[in-house]
């Protein structure tokens, strides 16, 4: 069933669960990503982002991921990650994705806070949720996501939600997007004052390559949202191989990526502790 953040992530929230973002820029990760949920009986969170769009164009799978959530027997947000432009956000909305990332991280504080306001104002009365980002989530590859100073500090946080309405906030603790060259070091003692001083549910970003550990800790500490995508790259892209290698054929090793990226869902959510949640 199509649901909205609000309609899941209260609950993850009190029952200190996280529900995990897993983007599907095709219809094969799609079907993966449902049927790993519906296994588990999982609420799961599933969409695009901005940056994948490249990938999949957003008029052709919008209708795919709407579908596969209205037919899905658990919960489903169709969630648009890292909109960068409110005129994408908008469309995204009207295609019919039942929650929208703002991300305005990167620009003036007073145009960020404008600017969520609005995608928040737009996205409510259409009965969809908005999630907003403050501080920087660095990005692995150009090894900045050790620098303390772009971590969120708990009072910005605090004034970023009330300002804005956002229904649910990605935190910069130290966790990065792609694949991490060094080891993240999380800051949970952060996350945990800006747990104390906020009252919606806080989202991690750049959950591919985190140990146990680091989820264990980032769950206690108050995430109930996590988004995944390269480790489902890594995973298809590893099954691909396998099947080029062995001359398996398109479709085998199409099936056997499909597998794959269902496995690597299964274990997050697992991991997560989303099962049996839906
Ligand atoms: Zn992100």
């Amino acid at each position: 069933m199509l649901v909205n953040l609000n309609d899941i992530l209260k609950k993850a929230q009190k029952e200190k669960y996280a529900v995990g973002l897993f983007n599907t820029t095709d219809t094969d990760m799609l079907q993966a990503a449902i049927a790993a949920a519906e296994e588990l009986s999982s609420p799961i969170i599933i969409g695009t982002a901005e940056v994948l769009l490249p990938y999949g164009e957003l008029e052709l799978i919008a209708p795919a991921l709407i579908a596969a959530a209205k037919r899905a027997s658990v919960p489903v947000v169709v969630h648009y990650d890292h909109g960068l432009t409110y005129a994408r956000c908008v469309e995204a909305l009207q295609r019919g994705f039942t929650s929208v990332m703002f991300d305005g991280s990167v620009k003036p504080y007073a145009q960020n806070i404008a600017e969520t306001k609005e995608i928040v104002k737009l996205a409510h009365a259409m009965g969809a949720t908005v999630e907003g980002e403050i501080g920087h989530v660095g990005e692995a590859a150009t090894g900045d996501n050790v620098l303390t100073d772009m971590y969120t500090t708990a009072e910005e946080a605090r004034a970023y939600a009330e300002d804005t309405g956002v229904d649910a906030l990605a935190v910069a603790i130290g966790s990065a997007h792609g694949v991490y060259k060094k080891k993240p070091m999380l800051n949970i003692g952060r996350l945990k004052e800006i747990r104390e001083s906020v009252r919606v549910p806080l989202v991690l970003h750049g959950g591919s390559g985190l140990s146990d550990e680091d989820f264990a800790k980032s769950i206690a500490g108050g995430i109930a949202k996590v988004n995944v995508f390269t480790d489902l790259c890594l995973a298809g892209e590893k099954a691909m191989k396998e099947g080029t290698e062995k001359n398996l054929g398109y479709l085998e090793t199409r099936n056997r990526k499909v597998d794959a990226i269902r496995e690597a869902v299964r274990t997050k959510i697992r991991l997560f502790g989303s099962a049996g949640k839906a």
